[in-house]
């Protein structure tokens, strides 16, 4: 290819020039006309076009044109399997030719064959992931076009893309209407007919196992949805506004409140980020600055919620991005709370709605939770992340998919969520509901039944078993306490802390932890200390997250860390242990001895400040998890300095295998029945009955039907799961016989190949 002296910087210039100035009443496709008018201008080029992808029909077709009859555009079309332009789409790649004899096949384009036009560059557009277009230049001369018109070309069909998505949006933000200008709205978007009518069952996995329906809602996209809604009412004043903010605050106010007396550890202060910003002059005042200079004040809201929202996507930062939906959310308050009454606008509301959306914060979740959503499913997230754990302890329905069209379903579309058996039934027939509720009565039914069982928990061969509760948030008590849990096994301290916008206090936590041992009447507590990182950040603290967090500053690490936050938090535990024997203290992902005796030197540190402070307090039994490779491999001697272990076989299964527990996309690595693990939990055991102290487990494998027999016969006795599953794995203990199960275990920790292993265990299953 010969290099022509053609100035592409120019050309990109010129082109980001007219993105930045794109005029909304002019429409997209005027836009799209005078940049393959500057394109065949620099280049010289013969002809440039743009097509646009329709994926409804599977075509692409012309929608500007430089040198080709103007009579083509919108009528021109051809499938995406048809030439090099297509191929160029399907491919996701730049394609240049440019030889004479180049036998690949142009398109179909009349007057535009291989012979007439033998060079042709084609670049696609797309946005993420989804087709939207290609750009494309032709000319008759043959090798015309360089590599570096092929890179130039690459960076306008990246600006097209941004400057068609933000045409489109802002077409829809003012209500213009999309199709008047030939625009067609699924460019972008491409929308799977096959979702568009009719019934679907689309797969998904289930985490959390409860069953909802209702209407479908995209989360988080307020301002971009429902445009008609987006009016500007012409006639708002600055004291509208100053009224707008008030009654913002004061429904923000109220609905923390209601959040409280629902949700009383972890509600609080959950939206003061939203009021943190609605106070902050940066924000508010530079709303009333751009209002007093003559602005709008509906649209000065608008436009200063939609720069934060861009500024804190963009941000490198990524507590800042988890701010996009709060302030979502402020702005959308605002703007309702702005517009008069007779201003057809509702408020953010998912009550008994089947929210969809790509990830979640944990704090976002508690939100939907006091707003009784009906269901959640999640583009992003593994079965096993916090925020599965969260929906469980929340009892949301839960189901993690990976079709990305979910994002693009039509608003209100009824949705079947059936997290047992983790299905999305998109427009359910009435059969199927039927058939749901009764399978949800069923289950009531049947934890009724097992609810009013003795709380004791026995093997068939009369063994007596210990099953206590994982605790994420306080209101899981009372289930704790329904189905008869022998104490709580692991409260994970984390998720109040999450879900605020400040470090709660040491008193705080005092008066928290007081509670769960009162309410708990004399059974054990195991406190676990903070296990914060990874999916578990706290946005309003600074954490270097890394290129992976999961390997960062987490749990231990973060607390040895911040000795502060550390300590407040075990004066907190020590006060609350004082007239508590039960109460007992735990240390999680613990990665060697030193760092079990630095954390025990700091609680040793605390005990001996509170008696010089003359504060009552307990030094409670201190324990650690298990689970690091690290950690098995110094079992014995975790076992000799700690008065007890647990097991945490989500993570072990996790850093054992290198499996990310929040990546459902490795979730069939996730083995909890491989031989490295099954020999990881014997060797603990072992450990554990050397140096006589207890031992339990604690992660999500005691619910494994499946697993228990290899559990129970390797002599693990005590474990700690969701309360809400202690009735049914109750129920699968009973029709266990121990010396069976010990004869299993032996067996299984001979096998070598996970396959062979799983293979036994179904065969025990299936024997009875
Ligand atoms: C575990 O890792 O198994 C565990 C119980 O802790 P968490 O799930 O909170 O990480
Ligand atoms: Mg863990």
């Amino acid at each position: 290819m010969t290099e022509a002296p053609r100035d592409n910087v120019e050309l990109m210039c010129d082109i980001s020039d007219l993105v930045a100035h794109f005029d909304l009443e002019a429409g997209v496709d005027e836009l799209l006309q005078r940049i393959v008018a500057t394109v065949a201008r620099h280049t010289q080029a013969d002809v440039c076009a743009v097509y646009l992808y329709e994926s409804a029909l599977n075509e692409l077709v012309l929608r500007a044109a430089h040198g080709m009859n103007p009579a083509w555009v919108g009528q021109l079309r051809f499938r995406i399997d048809e030439g090099l332009i297509g191929a160029s789409l399907r491919q996701m790649r730049a394609i240049c030719v440019g030889k004479p004899g180049d036998h690949k096949p142009h398109p179909p384009i009349p007057g535009l064959t291989a012979k007439s036009h033998p060079s042709l560059l084609a670049v696609p557009i797309q946005r993420k992931m989804n087709p939207a277009g290609v750009v494309v230049v032709q000319d008759s001369r043959p090798e015309y076009f360089t590599s570096r018109d092929v890179q130039a070309m690459r960076i306008i069909a990246a600006q097209l893309a941004g400057a068609i998505e933000n045409a489109h949006l802002m077409m829809r933000l003012r209500g213009a209407p999309e199709n008047g200008s030939g625009w067609v709205p699924e460019v972008l978007y491409p929308v799977d007919t096959t979702f568009e009518t009719g019934t679907h069952q689309i797969p998904g996995r289930r985490a959390s196992g409860f069953m909802g329906m209702g209407l479908s809602t995209r989360m988080g996209h307020y301002l971009s949805q429902n445009p008609a809604k987006y009016l500007c009412p012409l006639d708002l004043t600055e004291e509208d506004f100053d009224k707008a903010i008030a009654e913002t605050e004061r429904q923000l106010r109220e609905l923390q409140a209601r959040l409280e007396e629902k949700l009383q550890d972890a509600a609080s202060m959950i939206f003061d980020a939203h009021i943190l910003i609605l106070r902050d002059d940066a924000f508010s005042g530079e709303i009333r600055r751009n209002i007093r200079s003559g602005k709008n004040p509906w649209t000065a809201v608008l436009d200063e919620v939609r720069r934060y929202v861009e500024m804190f996507r963009n941000s490198p930062n990524p507590t800042l991005r988890e701010k996009v939906f709060d302030v979502e959310d402020l702005g959308h308050r605002l703007l309702y709370n702005l517009a008069p009454p007779s201003f057809e606008i509702t408020q953010p509301d998912y009550t008994g709605q089947i929210v969809i959306a790509e990830d979640l914060l944990p704090s976002e979740i508690l939100k939907l939770a006091s707003e009784q959503v009906a269901g959640l499913i999640l583009l992003s997230g593994g079965q096993h992340s916090h925020v599965a754990i969260l929906a469980n302890a929340l009892q949301i329905p839960l189901v993690m998919a990976s079709d990305r069209r979910l994002l693009d379903l039509p608003e209100h579309t009824p949705i079947l969520l059936d997290g047992k058996d983790g299905r999305i039934i998109i427009r359910p027939g009435e059969e199927t509901i039927q058939a749901m509720r009764e399978s949800r009565r069923a289950l009531a039914g049947s934890d009724h039944a097992a609810e009013a069982d003795s709380s004791e928990t026995r093997t068939r061969d009369g063994i007596s078993i210990r099953l206590a509760a994982n605790l994420n948030l306080l209101h899981e008590l009372d289930t704790a306490r329904r189905v008869k849990a022998e104490g709580i096994g692991l409260y994970r301290t984390e998720f109040p802390f999450i879900v605020r916008s400040l470090l709660p206090t040491e008193e705080e936590q005092y008066q928290s932890y007081s509670e769960i041992l009162e309410r708990i009447e004399g059974r054990p507590v195991v406190f676990r200390t903070l296990d914060i990182g990874a999916d578990k950040a706290l946005s309003y603290f600074p954490m270097c997250h890394g290129n992976n967090p999961l390997l960062g500053l987490r749990a231990l690490r973060f607390t040895l860390r911040n000795p502060e936050i550390f300590k407040q938090q075990l004066r907190a535990i020590l006060r609350a242990a004082h007239g508590h024997p039960e109460a007992r203290i735990m240390f999680p992902m613990v990665a060697s001895l030193d760092e079990f005796m630095g954390a025990k030197q700091i609680t040793l540190e605390c005990a001996a400040e509170l008696e010089r402070e003359g504060i009552p307090h307990r030094l409670p039994a201190l324990g650690t998890m298990i689970e690091l490779p690290s950690a098995v491999l110094i079992a014995d001697e975790l076992a000799a300095a700690a008065d007890f272990l647990s097991i945490g076989s989500n993570d072990l299964i996790q850093y054992m295998l290198a499996v990310d527990r929040t990546n459902d996309e490795v979730a069939a690595w996730f083995s909890p029945h491989h031989p490295a693990i099954l020999r990881s939990l014997n060797r603990v055991v072992r450990a554990a009955e050397q140096a006589g102290k207890p031992v339990s487990l604690c992660g999500n494998l005691a619910t494994h039907a499946r697993m228990l027999p290899f559990l129970l016969g390797i002599g693990l006795r005590s474990f700690s799961l969701d309360p809400l599953q202690i009735p049914a794995v109750r129920r699968h203990i009973a029709n266990i016989d121990l010396p069976r199960a010990t004869a299993l275990a032996s067996r299984l920790l001979e096998l070598g190949q996970t396959e062979e292993i799983s293979e036994a265990l179904d065969a025990f299953a299936t024997s009875g």
